[in-house]
């Protein structure tokens, strides 16, 4: 904004300036007058040279003066000699009075010396002087000679009306560029504080909020919850319930799709959980694909787990991202006030413990917190810290079960199974630490190991034996990478491929079933046998058998272990091998401990056989296998094994 002084400063100067360029212009104007009316009187008054010898005006002298008393803007004028004397005026061209005879005009005698004229502006005197006069002293030439000077007054009455009119139109445009100029500084000056209004109320905004969905942010969440446990108190029960959100399978979305269609889902995530809540309730995103809802006006337990059941609802619907539908589902763990904890800390995190315990259940559900998690989860927490070490440290080891032919003599190969002991929990199940694994990045290093493990074993067995890796579904996130991966391991230890066989479960075909198949394409292309592991326990087994030639379907045990128990348990695992059979799958019946299961499993067609009853998984104990440790295992497993034809299997 230009400040008022430098405002004021420039209007001075602009009208200064046009006074003076006023001034100037009727100078200019007065001295030419003067100068034509001296050159006309010069050339035209008869005896004039006689009037500058001293001579009084001769009678055609001043008959000619007085036609010029009124000539054009010119009102007066006096005549002197080349000395300076005056010799004639123009109100007495008759004669001068005595006091006027033989005076001297000093200027006059000035321009007669010089021949330069002298001009000026006559000042007013009152307010009936006629308007704005000029003077000029101009010398009279005769001959070329001066002769004497003419002392002239040119009113400018009409040109000075002229100017102030020419002055007024510029003095007023000038008036209205000013205003012009003020009202656009004025303007802008409006717009830049509208601007920075805007930002500042966006910086207030961004502090409070998540940029990306313009839910609130953690940092407010947390302050919001801290504010309404205190005004709560310690007495209050229940009025307010936290409940923390985690997407399910986003990752996926993120690695598949992109950065930019993970946005979308989080935006879309935001927009089902603001349409959930009450006016007064908080939705937060914490981070990643963490949110977080700070219920209020809760009354009873059932109002917390409506709005968890509503979320799971909500969030299992697929998302729209670009003509794609991406799958959904989340998981909820919810907190009460005064239930679980009274404070926004505890709440918070037995919300977090509650979340866990979600995701435990199969995802896609809500659960709220029991005070038995707490342990679970503290024991989670140090077993990753632990698996980490063990992981950099090789504190994991391998061990292998052997697969027999349904003769159940003929052993076919291995399969490997991760073992941890815990230096102070002693044996650690897989079953607990490949899921931590999963759910903590740890995944792919453990699968990695646990490749190189088993084919650097297998490449020293006998040709005829092969080895099965257990694969899990997060391993196959990178799936070049571990293609890459499974070249370079057979490649280092000179295994066979055919002799290799991984292992999946159907949860790897679940989340990104285009990935998952361009993987398994990957291994049959390498020369790597697949299996479907854990056959007949998820969701929908079957509908994944015809999407991918399959090498092998492992019957889990829970079936094997309600043969003979169940007969429609017989019915179910006898049209498993027939229709694996039809597809030209080999069948393997896991968890084998009886020999009537055994039995019977060999009589419905089973191409293979896995189980206590067969060998327990340990150290590999192959005679002629030089410098490795001989276990009883696999032998006694045959040595107990009483063959087929002796059984009598009853169907
Ligand atoms: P799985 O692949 O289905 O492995 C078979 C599991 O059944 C093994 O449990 C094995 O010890 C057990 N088993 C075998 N025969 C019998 C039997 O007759 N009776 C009973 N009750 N159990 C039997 P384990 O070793 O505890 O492994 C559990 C699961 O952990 C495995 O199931 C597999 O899914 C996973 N796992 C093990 N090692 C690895 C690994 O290196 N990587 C991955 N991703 N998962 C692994
Ligand atoms: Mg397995
Ligand atoms: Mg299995």
């Amino acid at each position: 904004m230009v400040p008022a002084w430098l405002v004021a400063a420039a209007v001075g100067a602009v009208v200064i300036t046009l006074h003076q360029a006023h001034d100037r212009l009727l100078r200019g104007l007065t001295h030419h007058s003067a100068s034509q009316w001296a050159e006309y009187v010069s050339r035209n008054v008869p005896d004039i040279d006689l009037l500058f010898d001293g001579e009084p005006p001769s009678v055609l002298a001043q008959e000619h003066f007085s036609g010029l008393r009124r000539a054009g803007d010119i009102v007066r004028f006096d005549i002197f000699s080349s000395d300076g004397r005056l010799r004639l005026r123009s109100e007495s061209l008759s004669g001068l009075d005595a006091h006027e005879i033989g005076s001297t005009d000093g200027l006059a005698a000035a321009v007669a010396a010089s021949g330069m004229a002298r001009s000026g502006m006559l000042q007013r005197v009152g307010a009936g002087t006629p308007g704005p006069r000029g003077f000029a002293y101009v010398p009279v030439r005769l001959s070329g000679q001066i002769a004497g000077v003419a002392r002239v007054e040119v009113d400018h009455k009409v040109v000075a009306a002229l100017v102030r009119r020419a002055f007024a139109t510029v003095a007023l445009s000038i008036g209205a560029l000013m205003s012009l100029l003020f009202l656009a500084a004025w303007v802008a000056r409006r717009r830049h504080r509208r601007q920075q209004v805007m930002v500042d109320e966006r910086v207030r905004f961004l502090a409070h909020h998540d940029p990306l969905t313009g839910a609130c942010n953690r940092a407010s969440f947390q302050d919001a919850l801290t504010g309404a446990c205190s005004r709560l108190g310690a007495d209050s029960r229940g009025a307010l319930a936290v409940l923390c959100i985690d997407l399910d399978h986003f990752k996926e979305v993120n690695d598949r799709h992109g950065h930019a269609a993970g946005d979308a889902v989080l935006r879309q995530v935001t927009q089902r959980l603001s349409s959930l809540v009450r006016s007064g309730d908080i939705v937060a995103r914490l981070g990643g694909d963490e949110f977080a809802i700070l219920q209020t006006g809760v009354t009873r337990p059932d109002d917390v787990e409506a709005l968890a059941s509503r979320v799971t609802n909500a969030l299992a619907e697929p998302y729209d991202v670009s003509g794609y539908r991406l799958g959904g589902g989340a998981s909820v763990g919810a907190a009460v006030h005064g239930v679980d904890g009274f404070a926004a800390e505890t709440l918070m995190n037995r919300a977090d413990a509650a979340l866990y315990a979600a995701k435990a259940k199969g995802r896609n559900a809500y659960a709220f917190f029991d005070p038995a998690l707490d342990g679970k989860r503290e024991r989670q927490r140090r077993l990753t810290q632990d698996l980490r070490t063990a992981l950099e440290q090789g504190g994991l080891s391998m061990d292998f079960q052997p697969v027999f032919d349904v003769d159940g003599q003929t052993m076919l190969g291995y399969e490997a199974l991760a073992r941890w002991r815990h230096p102070v929990l002693g044996l650690i199940s897989p079953v607990e630490f490949v899921p931590l694994a999963e759910a903590n990045g740890l995944i792919v290093p453990l699968g990695n190991w646990a490749l190189g493990e088993a084919c650097q074993a297998a490449a020293g067995w006998p040709c005829g034996l092969s080895v099965a890796v257990n694969f899990s579904a997060a391993q196959f996130r990178h799936g070049e990478a571990m293609l890459t991966h499974l070249r370079d391991v057979l490649h280092r230890t000179g295994l066979a491929p055919e002799r290799l066989e991984i292992e999946i479960t159907e949860s790897v075909l679940m989340v990104d079933t285009d990935n998952a198949l361009m993987c398994l394409n990957g291994m049959h292309d390498l020369g790597v046998r697949v299996a479907l592991d854990d056959f007949g326990t998820g969701f929908s087994s079957l509908a994944y058998l015809w999407r991918f030639p399959f090498d092998k379907v492992k019957i889990d045990r829970s079936f094997t272990h309600l043969l003979g128990a169940d007969e429609k348990v017989s019915l179910i695992v006898k049209s498993i091998v027939s229709l694996a059979h039809e597809l030209r799958i080999r069948v393997n019946a896991e968890g084998i401990e009886t020999q009537q299961q055994m039995a019977m499993l060999a009589a419905y067609g089973c191409d293979e056989l896995q189980g206590f009853l067969l060998g327990r998984p340990g150290a590999v104990d192959l005679p002629g296998l030089a410098g490795r440790r001989m276990t009883t295992a696999a032998t006694a497993a045959r040595a107990n094994f009483t063959p087929l034809d002796s059984q009598a299997v009853s169907l």
